[in-house]
């Protein structure tokens, strides 16, 4: 971080700055130039309030040189972080595919489809239980019932369930029924949750917010690690920008920049990016050209049926034509199916 001074500052006023900052635990080096004075803070700055810095009368303006995440940031951790779930790795050489329906619905319904994904090579089962749905009148999930259905999924297949969170409240129940447990974009930048979150033992499916920048995102990803829980999967589900034609637009450039950043596994939800099934294929093959370490991709048996996101699901059929050509592009970009 550096901190720029407004000119002709008193040597007083630069002491007592600098003060200030090495009481937080950094170091400061000034640098008196012939227009400008400037202080250089190295250590970690993760914990300096910029903004306050920015108040004080003889400060012109404080520049970060480095990004504002540490635990999430690659530079602190050269590796790629591989997160464990029931013994199936993440972020490792192979391409971790979660599949299943928006939303569980009955217990035949989730039981046919872990089957169905399973027998095409999917290792995780995904489907909603709490629902964020935009409208209060649509379906919003069999809640904790819901839970108990994606049990018997798991019991019947073997495959970890992923299912998403909305509230802190249910943190204790998830921990012990769930084995990743998904945050939402709704719920991106809801910083108690992520707090919460930070506290268990239990890998974490971050989801983009719907307008977050990637830094955003890894900050949010940060809030959960700060508290202790490292194992945080960040997934790309598309972006809002001005298109229409699209639900949201898959920012296929923020895999390489997020792997560049940070240590983190990233997966890609061609579901919610493009909001139709048609184009689920392209983008979930494109998005393993890139670098994605997995996908989470919704699949119904009926999806016309459906109660939630019909109009973006595969069916297990062209869900098992989609891996068998996945495979072809895994082992191009030395990565396995
Ligand atoms: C989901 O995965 O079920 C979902 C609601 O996705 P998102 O939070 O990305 O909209
Ligand atoms: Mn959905």
């Amino acid at each position: 971080m550096i901190v720029i001074l407004k000119p002709k500052t008193k040597k007083g006023d630069v002491d007592k700055l600098i003060n200030k900052l090495e009481s937080q635990g950094v170091q400061v080096h000034p640098v008196d130039g012939a227009e400008i004075s400037i202080l250089g803070l190295v250590g970690d700055t993760t914990k300096i309030d910029s903004s306050s810095i920015e108040a004080c009368d003889i400060v012109e303006r404080v520049m970060y040189v480095q990004e504002p995440f540490k635990k999430a940031n690659r530079a602190f951790h050269p590796d790629n972080s591989i997160i464990d779930v029931c013994g199936r790795k993440i972020g490792g050489k192979e391409i971790a595919l979660i599949a299943g329906p928006c939303s569980v619905e009955t217990k035949e319904q989730i039981t046919l489809i872990a089957n169905e994904v399973k027998k095409s090579g999917a290792g995780f089962l995904r489907g909603g239980a709490f629902k964020p749905r935009t409208s209060p009148y649509s379906f919003q999930g069999l809640g904790a019932d819901g839970l108990e259905l994606l049990k018997i999924a798991r019991k019947n297949t073997g495959l970890p369930i992923v299912t998403e969170i909305m509230s802190p409240h249910y943190i204790e129940k998830f921990v012990q029924d769930v084995d990743i447990i998904q945050v939402g974009a709704r719920n991106m930048q809801n910083f108690d949750l992520l707090k919460e979150l930070g506290t268990i033992n239990k890998p974490i499916l971050l989801k983009r917010g719907l307008s977050a920048t990637i830094e955003e995102l890894l900050m949010s990803a940060e809030y959960i690690m700060a508290g202790g829980n490292e194992d945080v999967i960040l997934c790309e589900r598309g972006i809002r920008t001005f298109e229409t034609y699209t639900r949201n637009t898959l920012d296929l450039s923020a895999i390489p920049a997020i792997k560049k950043l940070s240590h983190l596994p990233v997966v890609v939800d061609p579901s919610h990016s493009a909001g139709k099934a048609w184009m689920v294929d392209s983008l979930s093959k494109a998005a393993v050209a890139v670098g994605a370490d997995g996908l989470i991709i919704e699949v119904h048996n009926n999806p016309a049926k459906a109660l939630c996101d019909g109009q973006q699901s595969i069916t297990p059929a062209s869900y098992d034509k989609l891996v068998s050509e996945l495979r072809l592009i895994a082992e191009a970009v030395g990565r396995e199916i």
